[in-house]
């Protein structure tokens, strides 16, 4: 997968979790965003069975999710001090 500026940058952001929810059991499961943005497919822990990530639906999420986040961060790095 090719990762955007932003997704490269938010490989930093260890601690944001979201979830992910399966298509075949309906069933949401808490990932690590940074999995997410590295990862093409998941497993879902409840069936097993894969989660495409790499749809544009799931692609346009994830860009707007390390923007966001990334901002988060880049915002905490200038408070003053
Ligand atoms: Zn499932």
């Amino acid at each position: 997968m090719k990762a955007s500026t932003e997704l490269q940058g938010v490989k930093s952001l260890g601690f944001v979790r979201l979830e992910i929810p399966c298509p075949s059991c309906g069933k949401a499961s808490l990932q690590l965003l940074k999995d997410a943005v590295e990862n093409d497919v998941f497993t879902c822990p409840t069936c097993g069975k894969s989660i495409d990530l790499t749809t544009e639906d799931w692609r346009r999420f994830l860009d707007h999710a390390a923007e966001f986040y990334g901002g988060i961060v880049e915002a905490a790095a200038k408070t003053p001090k």
